[in-house]
């Protein structure tokens, strides 16, 4: 069984927007079994676009297209898959009533004869309407000869609600004997992918689990993926791995899935009762914003401030100017006075701080563009810093000073518990 995907719309072919249907798609038909053996692009154009569908319903079993279904001249998917088929369009009541519906859902109403409405209720014959959870297009689908084709809506909130309440339904119940895949994401920092693949090589050879590490951000995902109709064996292939994963990357799993490192971060402090504060100077605030977009943060997190100006960082963190003013301006003694000077200000257990060049000027010859000194404060362990050299633009190495600054954050919380109090 195979699967094609087609994406419609000429703002794809000029790089104006980014082709994440496809890339949803692609994941969500991973997950139930069906392989996907080709992605099309295909501008708004009526040649190209029934060329695209010819020959995918030549090779695939399954064919799935997004966009191309509003009500202007230019949305037309449907036409040409009618093309391609043989088929005429037929208007579809149930397409129209389900179109009125998404009117009234809004507070509007659509007049019976509004063409470029009634145009979106046109299905292709033989066909059947897909509704639309959240928006006004309706998608549409077909069976020829053991084949299923599959129009969706271009917007992805719509496409996607379409694919997970309706398409997802319609492919296991179309084609028989899919098996899917069942997956977990562990979270790593304080890693490299290649320190990664080298501590789990052997796990990375295997077949069924698999395990394939994903790097970015600063931080690595490693995803296990088993593969069985039976899922409780796939979970139970999916823990087995995960164990022995966690027995040798240790504290450096910080967390599953959608879990970040500042929610693991913010359960350390709660259960632990300690509390935090935060001065931040390169990465400006990002650090901040991370752990407050933690629900509940507010229970450990006490301060953060954004000590730009070296006046600022004189006046209000009162760290001695010839530590501001001194020839290296970035400097481990101004990462730590910031991060005790906060620690002090707000009445925190720790304190956490940043100083950096994010470029792309600045720098010297010892302390280049990328240099950032991050600066940690406990009230008992005392103040102690790191150096790192980040490389990229302004915006990575911001990013990538926010991720580590809060990595020894955790790593300091996890590493000997006794004296985290
Ligand atoms: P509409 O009724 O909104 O016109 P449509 O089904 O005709 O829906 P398009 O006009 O092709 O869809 O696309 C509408 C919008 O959806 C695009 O402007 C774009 O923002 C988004 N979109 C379309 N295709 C994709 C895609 N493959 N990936 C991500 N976004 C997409």
């Amino acid at each position: 069984m195979q699967a094609e995907i087609l994406s419609i719309g000429t703002e794809l072919l000029l790089g104006e927007i980014v082709d994440t249907n496809a890339q949803y798609i692609s994941s969500r038909l991973r997950d139930i079994g069906v392989n996907v053996y080709r992605r099309i692009t295909v501008g708004d154009n009526p040649e190209r676009l029934l060329a695209a569908f010819e020959d995918s319903l030549g090779r695939a079993d399954l064919v799935i297209a997004t966009g191309g279904l509003g009500p202007t001249d230019d949305d037309v998917t449907a036409q040409c898959l009618a093309k391609a088929l043989g088929r005429c369009l037929r208007f579809d009541q149930d397409a129209w009533d389900s179109i009125r519906q998404s009117y009234i859902r809004r507070g509007r109403t659509v007049d019976e004869n509004n063409q470029a409405a009634r145009k979106q209720a046109q299905v292709i014959d033989g066909g059947f309407f897909i509704p639309n959870p959240v928006g006004t297009a309706p998608g549409q689908g077909v069976k020829v000869d053991g084949k299923l084709v599959l129009l969706l809506p271009g917007p992805p909130s719509e496409m996607q609600a379409m694919f997970e309440n309706h398409v997802v339904p319609l492919i296991t119940k179309s084609f028989s004997g899919l098996t899917p895949i069942y997956c977990v994401n562990l979270n790593i920092a304080g890693l490299g992918e290649s320190q990664v693949g080298e501590a789990l090589a052997d796990l990375l050879r295997s077949s069924n689990p698999t395990v394939a590490p994903y790097a970015g951000s600063g931080q690595v995902r490693l995803r296990i993926a088993a593969q069985s109709a039976d899922k409780s064996r796939a979970l139970a292939m999916i823990s087995q791995v995960e164990r022995e994963v966690r027995r040798r990357l240790g504290h450096h799993v910080y967390g599953k899935d959608d879990e970040t490192l500042e929610m693991a971060i913010g359960k350390l402090l709660s259960t632990r009762g300690l509390s935090l504060a935060v001065a931040e100077s390169v990465t400006g605030g990002l650090i901040c914003h991370r752990i407050t977009g933690v629900p509940g943060s507010s229970r450990y997190f006490k301060m953060g401030m954004v000590a730009y100006h070296p006046e600022v960082k004189i006046a209000s963190l009162g760290i001695p100017p010839e530590v501001v003013y001194r020839e290296q301006a970035v400097n481990p003694e101004l990462a730590s006075g910031m991060a005790e000077s906060v620690r002090l200000l707000a009445g925190a257990t720790l304190g956490l701080a940043t100083t950096g060049f994010a470029g792309p000027d600045g720098g010297t010859e010892s302390e280049p563009v990328g240099t950032v000194y991050i600066g940690l404060s406990h009230k008992k362990a005392g103040n102690m810093t790191e150096r790192v050299v980040f490389s990229g633009s302004r915006h990575r190495i911001k990013l990538l000073a926010a991720q580590r600054a809060l990595y020894l954050l955790y790593r300091f919380l996890t590493e000997d518990s006794k004296n985290r109090r």
